[in-house]
């Protein structure tokens, strides 16, 4: 399927072939994305998704090709021009092109993309049923707060889940657990919460700030904290969160059940409030 596709300002679709090979983001891994849902056609937590981007590209030294209100318009034309209605929006950032070298030229404009695709959102029955997970050892950078197109040991620890029959790898450094390869990871053990704090271990993730903050609402403790890896396993309840999968509960890990693999009572209050935000959130 051919989907709309924005590039460095013009409207085209994915079937036109727009990278030249000596592209940074192509060869160096030299660039920073985003995904976002939409809903109705209507952007979820939008602002949030850029203010990320936009650190992110700042602490990488790439300029930022858009400010709020530009983007704001780039994607309401986009989602505009869009034939479905639900789905998700993929935007990426790369330094630009230029001879290849390690050294980059000052002053080179970046290539900035955007593009729609369908989604398959997880259904009432998954949400409740929950995900099996594995853990894996974390092989990545020390730059996790930028969202960096480099995911290639996400990748793998994702392909090693899949090959287990599970739908996430939890990544474990030093014994203490950081997130998931495309998630953030939560735990839930005597009615307190726990997550990673915001490091460069992490990816700041748009939906566990909003959960952290629902949860807080709901007079929830979270403990933002690294959760030690012997803790996994005496867990109450554990969920992941994601702008794709939302609050996802987690059944197993490792093969082995949390909670009786039933959805605990915390990760259910949260997924349920979670779904609520993301129906009756603003446009923003
Ligand atoms: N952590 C990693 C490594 C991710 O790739 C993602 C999302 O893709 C997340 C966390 C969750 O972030 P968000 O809630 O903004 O989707």
């Amino acid at each position: 399927m051919n989907d709309v596709l924005y590039v460095n300002g013009r409207f085209t679709t994915t079937a036109e072939r727009i990278l030249g090979v000596e592209d940074r983001g192509f060869q160096f891994g030299d660039a920073v994305y985003e995904v976002f849902k939409f809903l109705g056609k209507r952007p979820i937590f939008l602002l949030d998704h850029f203010q990320r981007m936009q650190n992110g590209l700042q602490e990488i030294e790439i300029p930022v090709p858009w400010d709020e209100t530009s983007f704001q318009t780039m994607v309401r034309e986009l989602l505009g021009r869009t034939s479905f209605a639900d789905g998700i929006v993929y935007v990426q950032v790369t330094r630009g092109e230029a001879e290849r070298a390690h050294f980059w030229p000052e002053g080179i404009a970046p290539t900035a993309i955007a593009y729609t695709r369908t989604f398959k959102f997880p259904d009432a029955a998954k949400k409740e049923r929950g995900i099996r997970v594995i853990t894996a050892d974390d092989r990545r950078w020390h730059g996790c707060n930028v969202k960096s197109v480099n995911l290639l040991a996400n990748a793998l620890a994702k392909k090693r889940a899949q090959r287990a029959n599970a739908d996430e790898a939890i990544l474990l450094a030093e014994h203490f657990v950081r997130e998931g390869a495309s998630s953030n990871f939560f735990a839930v053990k005597n009615g307190r919460v726990i997550t990673h704090p915001l490091d460069e271990h992490i990816l700041p993730g748009v939906v566990r700030d909003r959960v952290i903050g629902l949860a807080l609402a709901a007079k929830i403790r979270v403990d933002e904290r690294p959760l030690r890896e012997a803790e996994l396993f005496d867990l109450d309840e554990a969920f992941i969160t994601s702008t794709t999968q939302g609050v996802m509960p987690i059944a197993e890990i490792d093969g082995r059940v949390i909670a009786n693999s039933r959805r605990g009572e915390v990760t259910t209050g949260l997924q349920k409030a979670f779904d609520e935000m993301e129906r009756s959130s603003p446009v923003s």
